[in-house]
């Protein structure tokens, strides 16, 4: 019994299912490093297939593929045009200093959507005193944002800036799938027009481990280097692999169940005094709230839920909430977290 029965603290904390566990027990293996892992090697071949890329390969975590991207595309002081609440900016531990050196130009939005004009904004002339723009990063959906989904138009907005000034385009496609089940626009439309995107495994799929890069048979061959540099090399990795073919078999179609049940989360919220929702519908699996209206400090708030065996995570302000929907709610897990919710402010 877990912790927390109700648990939307993150789409992270699924645990595999029966069913996956069983395709992963059963998965056929060999060397990974040496390309010979038959379950690694379907698996890239159904991302590639899914973005319509040339090639991919299967990596520990997303925040490597971001690694391994940016250290592809960039020189050492570069710099990367992205959003200003972006993953890499806050949740990598800095390695986008660390590891592809290269700086970060941060972007205003609207819920993680900038345009071309911002990006026209933010690009350096090409003077020895600036840094050389070089890669320009979309995260689709975008998590801080709240699992907003990017409108094809401004995706291709924002190529058609970048590209007619010689710029990269990298997708953070962490919650891609998200986007692609809520809109009804295919991976690949979305997908042709980055240089690099990626799928996290381990997010509203449920995977328990992995994520795979994709972009042409060049940058795949450049990526493994860097796989193989940042230690990301791994050797029957098939075990885990096969939880990603299982995966994209069996859990992309349900993410319309997360989908409404954050609708369903938030609906519930808005009759609570004191709370107020972000702009807007949640578009995907992500409900962003404020409790500052309640008075109860969040610390407490959070204190409360544990009681009922509800867990939200903290957002970077301090009085805001996310909850996050997934398939290991129980079928009556947002009614739970309602109540839940409604106790502990009153
Ligand atoms: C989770 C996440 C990452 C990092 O993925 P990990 O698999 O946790 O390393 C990167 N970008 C976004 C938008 C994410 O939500």
């Amino acid at each position: 019994m877990p912790d927390f029965p109700v648990d939307l603290y993150s789409d992270t904390i699924t645990r595999p299912t029966p069913a996956m566990r069983r395709f992963m027990a059963e998965a056929e293996v060999g060397d990974e490093q040496k390309a010979e892992d038959p379950t690694v090697n379907l698996l890239q071949e159904m991302v590639a297939e899914l973005t319509g890329h040339q090639a991919a390969v299967f990596l520990p975590s997303g925040t490597m593929c971001n690694l391994i991207a940016h250290t592809v595309h960039c020189r050492p002081g570069d710099e990367i045009i992205i959003e200003k609440d972006s993953h890499p900016v806050h949740f990598e531990g800095g390695g986008p200093a660390a590891h592809s050196r290269a700086g970060m130009r941060l972007l205003d939005s609207d819920r993680g959507v900038f345009g071309a004009a911002a990006v026209l904004a933010a690009l350096r002339p090409d003077d020895p005193h600036f840094p050389r723009s070089r890669l320009v990063c979309i995260e689709n959906t975008h998590n801080m944002g709240g699992g907003t989904i990017w409108p094809l138009e401004r995706i291709r907005e924002v190529h058609d800036a970048a590209r007619s000034h010689g710029l990269l385009l990298h997708l953070d496609g962490a919650r891609l799938m998200n986007a692609v089940i809520a809109s009804g626009v295919q991976a690949r439309d979305i997908c042709r027009y980055f240089d690099s995107v990626w799928i996290d495994l381990t997010k509203g799929l449920g995977c328990p481990v992995g994520a795979v890069l994709a972009g042409s048979k060049e940058f795949i061959h450049q990526a493994r280097r860097y796989k193989q540099m940042f230690g990301g090399a791994m050797r029957q990795a098939g075990i885990i692999a096969a939880a990603g073919v299982h995966a994209l078999r069996h859990h992309v179609d349900r993410l319309t169940d997360d989908h409404a049940a954050a609708r369903k989360l938030a609906a519930g919220l808005r009759e609570i005094r004191g709370i107020t929702l972000d702009a807007g519908e949640p578009q995907t699996n992500i409900v962003m709230f404020d409790i500052a209206g309640t008075g109860v400090p969040r610390a407490d708030f959070f204190a409360r839920l544990a009681t009922h065996g509800v867990r939200l995570s903290p957002r970077l302000s301090p009085t805001a909430v996310r909850a996050v929907t997934h398939l290991d709610i129980p079928p009556d897990g947002i009614d739970r977290a309602l109540s839940a919710i409604r106790a502990a402010v009153t």
